[in-house]
C-alpha cells in the first residue's frame, strides 16, 4: 500500500507559538523536531495497516522544514519550492491514501 503524505506545520501536536512555524531559531528547530516526529508516528501506524510505500511532501513555509536525517528510513522526501501543485505535488494514480498533516485557516 502506497501512501502520499502533505505535511504542514501547523497543526502539529507541540506547536503552540508562531516562533515554533518561522525559522530561525531554536523555537523552529523544536518545531522541525516536532513535525518529523508527528510524520513518522503516521509512517508507523500506517506500516502497522499494511502500507510500505511513503512519500512525503513538506507543504509549510520554505518546504524544507522536516529533517531528512530523522525522517522514517522508508520514506522519499520531497522538499524546496518549485512545486506547481505545491501541497499536492507528487500525487498522482499510484497512490492508496493521502494523509494531510495540517490545520485549516
Ligand atoms: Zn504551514
Amino acid at each position: 500500500m502506497k501512501i502520499f503524505i502533505s505535511s504542514d506545520i501547523e497543526g502539529t501536536a507541540g506547536i503552540v507559538d508562531w516562533q515554533q512555524v518561522i525559522g530561525p531559531g531554536p523555537e523552529y528547530e523544536m518545531g522541525r523536531r516536532l513535525l518529523t516526529a508527528e510524520v513518522n508516528a503516521a509512517i508507523d501506524g500506517a506500516t502497522q495497516a499494511g502500507a510500505d510505500s511513503f512519500v512525503v511532501n513538506d507543504s509549510h513555509w520554505t518546504m524544507q522544514n522536516l529533517k531528512p536525517d530523522e525522517l522514517h528510513h522508508d520514506a522519499s522526501y520531497l522538499s524546496g519550492r518549485h512545486k506547481p501543485l505545491y501541497m499536492m505535488e507528487g500525487l498522482d494514480g499510484t497512490f492508496d491514501a493521502v494523509f494531510m498533516a495540517r490545520i485549516l485557516h
